[in-house]
C-alpha cells in the first residue's frame, strides 16, 4: 500500500509544480480480505449500526447461495483436500479423451469488444427499499467501497437534488479474494444505476487505478455523468480508454487545484492535495449546512512535522469554510507520527546516479510519477542517459510530457538498443515490474529474455517499493532471479528509497484539525487502518460520537447540519466483478465450481442405463482431471465402478417409468463419500447418465 511518495521540494526535483504522486499506475493495489464472504444472489440483511465506532461483529452478509444443479454438475461447498495433490490423469475402462489436449494459457484481456453488462433483475428488486430524499435539510453519504479493503476506491455525496460521485476505483484479484479466474472487483453501482438521473459529476481525486480504474467498466452503467478532474488524471484516464474503443466516449472536464465549479444545484471547491501522483486534489461538495470534504489519498509535505508553507496555507483555507464532514484517507493512520519525506528520498537517489559505475536499473512504479522527475533531474544533471523500460513507464513519460509537468533536454533519452554505444557509467534504466509482475521488463532482466540488457556483476538495481502485500511471493522469485546473475541488489531495506504516500497519523491529526470538521468518517483501507483512525482522533479530542467508521455499502446521514446517523440498510453491496468480457455480481456458483475444480478436481461418470430394466449396458466410463493418477489407482476406479453400478439399480429398481434423475443424484451422494473417504479429497462429482 505504501508504495510511492509525493515530492518535497526537492532542490533535484525536474517538476517545477508542487509534488503529489502514489500508487502504481499498472500495478496492483491489492488485498481483499473479505472478498470470500460475499453471498451477492442474495441481498445484504438490512444491518443496524450505531453510529460509531462499529465492530464489525458478524455483519457479514447471509450467506447460503443455494447449490445449483445443473448437468448433475455438483455444486456443494467443498473443505479443502489436502494440498499439492497434483497428478492427474485420465483413465477409467476407456481414457475418452489424450492427455495434454488443453490449450494453452491464454492470457486475459480487459480489452472488450462489447462488454456484457449482467445484472440480476431479482436482486434489484429484492433489495430493502432505501428511501429517497426529501429534504433540504439531509446530506447523505455513501461509503460505496474502499472502506473495508484497499482499492476500488469510491464515496456518493447525496442531497435532495443531486449526487456527486467521488471516485471508480478497482481492485486486482488476488489470492485471498476468493474470486478465480475473475480480472477486477468494482465497486458496487446498483444504487446508482437506479439513480441515474440524478447524478451531476464523477469527480476523480488522482490519477492511481484505485480511484480511477472502475471508469471503463462502471460508467455506461450509470449513464455516463460528466467527468471533473485535473489534467493528469484526464490523461491517464484517457489513455486508458483507447483500450476501450467501443465505448461511448468520456464528458471529461479538466479542472484546477482551488477551482470551484456548480453541477445541478451544487457547488463543488477543489484544492491541492500532496499524494505520490501530481495533479491529486480533495473536494469540497457545499450542502445548505456545510461543505463535506473529501481528502482523497493524501500526506503531508514536511521537514520533521513542520508542514510545508504552501501547503499548509492550503489546507488553512479549507479550513476556513464550514466543513460539516470530512472524508480522510486512513491508509496510514495505524503508524504513528509523521511519515519520511519523499525528499530524502529523493537525495539517496541523487547519490546512487552520482556514484554509479555501472549500468543503475532501477524498478519503480510507473505512476510515481514525482521521483521519476527527479531521477531523471539527476540523470541530466551528472550527463547520463536514460532507457525508459516498460509500456507503462513509457507511456506515463510521455503523458507527463504531454501535460507539460516534464522538461527533458534532447538527448536524455536514448532507446534501447543503443545502449552499447555508451560507456555503462552513464547508463540509467528506469524500468517497470519491482512488484515481480511476470512480464514486466525487470523480470525478463533477471532471466536473461530481455532483448537489449544482460545483467552483469557492474549492474546496480534498485528496487525502489514496498512490496504490496499479496506481491510477496513474486518479488522474492524476482530477487532470486536478479542474485543469480550477480548484480548488486539495493532494496527499500538496505537504503531509504522509498516512502510513502499516504499520511501516517501525526499527518492525518494536522489535517483533521486544520480542516476542523463537525463529522468525521474515516475512509480508504481496511477496517483496522479505518479504526485506527478513529482511535488517533479520539485520543486527539475529537469527540467520538461525532466519527462513523463506515463498511462497504454504509448509508450516513446527516440532519440540519447537527444530527449523523446511519440507516439501518446498506446500498446493495454485493461485489461487482469483471469477469472476462461480462460485468455482474458474483456468480457464486461459478466461482465455488473454480475452486473446487482448482483444489479437487473433478469426476466424471458416463453410464448407459437400460431404460427398460434400469440395468447398466455395460461398466461405466471414467474421466478424471485434477483428481488423482488414476493409472496408479486401479483399484479405486473399479471399486467405483461397482459403486455406481449399484447405486443406479438400487436407485431404479421398482421404477415405472425410470426417473435417471434421481439416480444421478444417488450416484453423486454415494461415489463423493466414496471418494472423500478413500482420497480424502473432494472432487467435483459429474455423472452423465444416459437412458437407452
Ligand atoms: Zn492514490
Amino acid at each position: 500500500m505504501n508504495e510511492t511518495n509525493n515530492t518535497p521540494q526537492s532542490n533535484n526535483s525536474a517538476a517545477p509544480a508542487r509534488k503529489r504522486t502514489r500508487r502504481p499506475f499498472g500495478n496492483k493495489d491489492k488485498a481483499n480480505p473479505n472478498a470470500d464472504t460475499r453471498t451477492p444472489a442474495t441481498p445484504s440483511a438490512p444491518r443496524a449500526r450505531a453510529a460509531n465506532p462499529n465492530p464489525r461483529g458478524s455483519s457479514q452478509r447471509p450467506g447460503g447461495g443455494r447449490p445449483q444443479r445443473s448437468g448433475g454438475a455438483s455444486a456443494r461447498p467443498r473443505g479443502r483436500g489436502p494440498q499439492g495433490n497434483r497428478s492427474e490423469g485420465a483413465g477409467g475402462a476407456r481414457p475418452a479423451r489424450a492427455r495434454g489436449g488443453r490449450r494453452p494459457q491464454q492470457r486475459r484481456s480487459d480489452k472488450a469488444p462489447a462488454l456484457t453488462h449482467r445484472l440480476g433483475a431479482d436482486e434489484a428488486q429484492n433489495h430493502t427499499q432505501i428511501p429517497d430524499i426529501t429534504d433540504e435539510d439531509t446530506v447523505r453519504i455513501i461509503t460505496v467501497s474502499g472502506v473495508e479493503e484497499i482499492g476500488r476506491n469510491m464515496n456518493i455525496i447525496e442531497t435532495k437534488d443531486d449526487i456527486i460521485v467521488v471516485d471508480a476505483g478497482f481492485q486486482f484479484v488476488s489470492a485471498e479474494s476468493n474470486a478465480p479466474g475473475i480480472n477486477y472487483i468494482l465497486p458496487n453501482t446498483q444504487y446508482l444505476e437506479e439513480r441515474k438521473d440524478k447524478i451531476r459529476a464523477m469527480v476523480i481525486t488522482h490519477g492511481h487505478l484505485d480511484h480511477i480504474g472502475g471508469l471503463p467498466f462502471i460508467m455506461e452503467r450509470i449513464g455516463n455523468p460528466p467527468i471533473y478532474t485535473q489534467n493528469l488524471s484526464s490523461l491517464m484516464i484517457l489513455k486508458r480508454q483507447e483500450e476501450f474503443p467501443h465505448m461511448e466516449p468520456f464528458k471529461m472536464n479538466v479542472v484546477k487545484e482551488g477551482e470551484h465549479f456548480t453541477v445541478g444545484k451544487t457547488r463543488i471547491k477543489t484544492f491541492a492535495v500532496t499524494h505520490s501522483i501530481p495533479d491529486a486534489m480533495g473536494v469540497s461538495v457545499e450542502t445548505k449546512h456545510g461543505d463535506v470534504t473529501v481528502t482523497g489519498d493524501v500526506k503531508l509535505t514536511h521537514l520533521e512535522g513542520k508542514v510545508d508553507e504552501q501547503e499548509a496555507a492550503d489546507w488553512i483555507n479549507v479550513g476556513k469554510n464550514n466543513n460539516l464532514a470530512l472524508l480522510c484517507d486512513s491508509t496510514n493512520a495505524w503508524q504513528p507520527g509523521f511519515s519520511s519525506p519523499e525528499s530524502i528520498v529523493l537525495d539517496t537517489f541523487d547519490e546512487l546516479v552520482k556514484n554509479a559505475t555501472g549500468r543503475l536499473i532501477i524498478g519503480t512504479f510507473a505512476s510515481n510519477f514525482e521521483r521519476l522527475f527527479a531521477l531523471i533531474a539527476s540523470c541530466e544533471k551528472y550527463g547520463k542517459k536514460v532507457v525508459l523500460e516498460g509500456r507503462s513507464m513509457k507511456s506515463n513519460i510521455e503523458i507527463a510530457i504531454q501535460a507539460k509537468l516534464l522538461e527533458v533536454k534532447p538527448g536524455t533519452f536514448i532507446q534501447g538498443n543503443d545502449i552499447k554505444d555508451y560507456p555503462v557509467d552513464k547508463i540509467v534504466i528506469l524500468s517497470t515490474g519491482a512488484q515481480g509482475e511476470e512480464f514486466a521488463a525487470l523480470m525478463r532482466m533477471s532471466t536473461n529474455q530481455h532483448k537489449f540488457i544482460t545483467l552483469n556483476e557492474r549492474d546496480t538495481i534498485l528496487l525502489s517499493s514496498s512490496v504490496i502485500p499479496g506481491n510477496e511471493i513474486s518479488v522474492q522469485i524476482l530477487k532470486d532471479n536478479l542474485y543469480r546473475r550477480n548484480v548488486k541488489v539495493v532494496t527499500v531495506q538496505s537504503a531509504a528509497i522509498h516512502s510513502t504516500g499516504h499520511g501516517y497519523a501525526g499527518e492525518l491529526t494536522w489535517i483533521r484539525q486544520t480542516v476542523n470538521p463537525k463529522f468525521l468518517i474515516p475512509v480508504h483501507g481496511h477496517h483496522f487502518m479505518l479504526k485506527s483512525h478513529y482511535f488517533t482522533a479520539v485520543e486527539n479530542g475529537f469527540p467520538k460520537e461525532n466519527i462513523v467508521v463506515p463498511d462497504t455499502g454504509t448509508i450516513i446521514e446527516i440532519r440540519n447540519g447537527t444530527d449523523i446517523s446511519v440507516l439501518p440498510m446498506t446500498i446493495p453491496n454485493d461485489q461487482l466483478m469483471v469477469d472476462g468480457f461480462t460485468v455482474g455480481t458474483r456468480q457464486e456458483v461459478v466461482l465455488r465450481d473454480r475452486k473446487s475444480l482448482s483444489e479437487d478436481g473433478m469426476f466424471v461418470v458416463i453410464a448407459t442405463v437400460n431404460s427398460k430394466t434400469g440395468k447398466l449396458r455395460k461398466s461405466p466410463d471414467i474421466i478424471s482431471r485434477g483428481f488423482v493418477y488414476l493409472r496408479e489407482n486401479q483399484q479405486l476406479l473399479s471399486e467405483a465402478r461397482v459403486l455406481v453400478k449399484r447405486a443406479i439399480e438400487k436407485s431404479t429398481e421398482g421404477q415405472h417409468p425410470i426417473d435417471l434423475e434421481i439416480a444421478k443424484e444417488e450416484v453423486m451422494n454415494e461415489l463423493s463419500r466414496f471418494l472423500m473417504q478413500r482420497t480424502s479429497k473432494n472432487p467435483m462429482v459429474i455423472p452423465v447418465l444416459i437412458g437407452i
